[in-house]
């Protein structure tokens, strides 16, 4: 489906700045952020939540529908427009009765198209914008997904809100950036929006600034932080979120940079540099090209002697070998790793369709799959 005629938001200029807290607790909580925040100038747009989807039972969700009259104050007497996350038909419909300004979807309904299609019905005829978060699990057809699905009932004021994926290793976030799925969502829509929730993906407010800046740096078009007044003693995600000084703090902090530069010097330079970019890509391309084409001699020649395309010694030894060169040479394990593991997995492919060939024009030996072992 192809999406475009996206609508602006029409929220400030720069970054759109979005903060409150996790949970709206209290009335009192809700008006003090919010005068403060106005006061401040940089926040556009107040959330909060008011039904919190949350993993476990017995944990508080939020206190739903007269938390929406704490907002109408915000929006009414403070002129600071709104956002609440909705995760239902009967949310959004409260969220007519009593106007919100942006609505979101949160990781877990967009991991469920059912739901999603649901709340589209629900939005349909409505201007609402709405952000659109990562699903839990780095599927970006899910996200894509959602996307269309509210592009698809009339839609035009839609974005992604990046938050991160469920970790299934140790990491020092709550949930793995991975800001490739980021990327990859914005080259495949490039007239979408797409924003930023540090606070989610980091889990720990002390690592919120640094998932922030990162965010400003990739070009993004805003951030979602969690505020609270008293941190330790907020109802929900109490770690993560920032209390006041530290968030004002993170604002005064940030930099923010233009995503391009008119100064001559600065296009000059930055051209010399793209140009050793695009002759050391060209340079790496053909080196792989070169290697995957000895791979498939080496497929020919296993084949011939009838010898398995995969010995676990020899990777095992190139593993090892090219993450310590690596290594050495500066570059991150994990990175070194992951691309020794890309262009291995593509040799194998490619010994395995010379294998294949042979075999089927009979000029192998052997019978195929009783000596595979990989
Ligand atoms: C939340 O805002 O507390 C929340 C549940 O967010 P997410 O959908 O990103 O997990
Ligand atoms: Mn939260």
């Amino acid at each position: 489906m192809e999406i475009e005629a996206l609508v602006s938001w029409g929220f400030g200029k720069g970054p759109l700045i979005i903060a409150g807290p996790c949970s709206a607790e209290s009335e009192e909580q809700v008006i003090t952020f919010a005068s403060a925040f106005k006061a401040t100038c940089c926040v556009n747009l107040f959330m909060s939540g008011i039904w919190n989807p949350r993993s476990r039972p017995g944990t508080f969700s939020g206190e739903g529908v007269r938390a929406l009259e704490w907002l109408q104050r915000v929006r009414v007497e403070l002129e600071l427009p709104v956002a609440v996350e909705v995760a239902s038909t009967k949310h959004v419909e409260a969220c007519l009765r009593h106007p919100v300004d942006v609505v979101w979807l949160g990781a877990r309904t967009v991991s469920n198209p059912f739901s999603v299609d649901e709340i589209c019905r629900a939005l349909q005829g409505t201007s609402f914008p709405v952000m659109v978060k990562n699903p839990l699990g780095p599927d970006i057809e899910l996200w894509l997904g959602a996307i269309e699905r509210l592009y698809s009932v009339g839609l035009r004021r839609i974005a992604g809100m990046h938050r991160g994926f469920t970790p299934f290793t140790t990491t020092p976030y709550r949930n793995i950036p991975k800001w490739e799925m980021a990327i990859e969502l914005r080259s495949r829509v490039p007239s979408l929006p797409v924003l930023c929730d540090p606070s989610h993906m980091a889990g720990k407010a002390d690592l919120v600034p640094e998932i922030a800046q990162k965010a400003l740096d990739m070009n993004m078009s805003g951030l979602m932080i969690e505020v609270h007044n008293d941190p330790p003693n907020a109802l929900s995600d109490s770690e993560q979120q920032l209390d006041p000084a530290s968030f004002e703090m993170l604002m005064k902090n940030l930099v923010f940079r233009v995503p391009n530069s008119d100064d001559t010097g600065f296009r000059s330079h930055l051209e010399d540099l793209r140009h050793q970019i695009d002759s050391i890509d060209h340079q790496i391309i053909d080196l792989v090209a070169s290697r995957m084409r000895v791979s498939e001699k080496m497929g020919e020649y296993k084949c011939r002697s009838n010898v398995t395309v995969f010995q676990l010694n020899r990777w095992l030894e190139i593993l090892k070998t090219r993450t310590e060169q690596g290594v050495s040479a500066g570059l991150e394990k994990e990175f070194i790793e992951n691309l020794i593991k890309i262009i291995h997995e593509e040799s194998i492919r490619c010994q395995d369709i010379v294998m294949d060939q042979l075999r089927e024009s009979g000029r192998c030996p052997g019978s195929s799959d009783e000596n595979k072992d990989d």
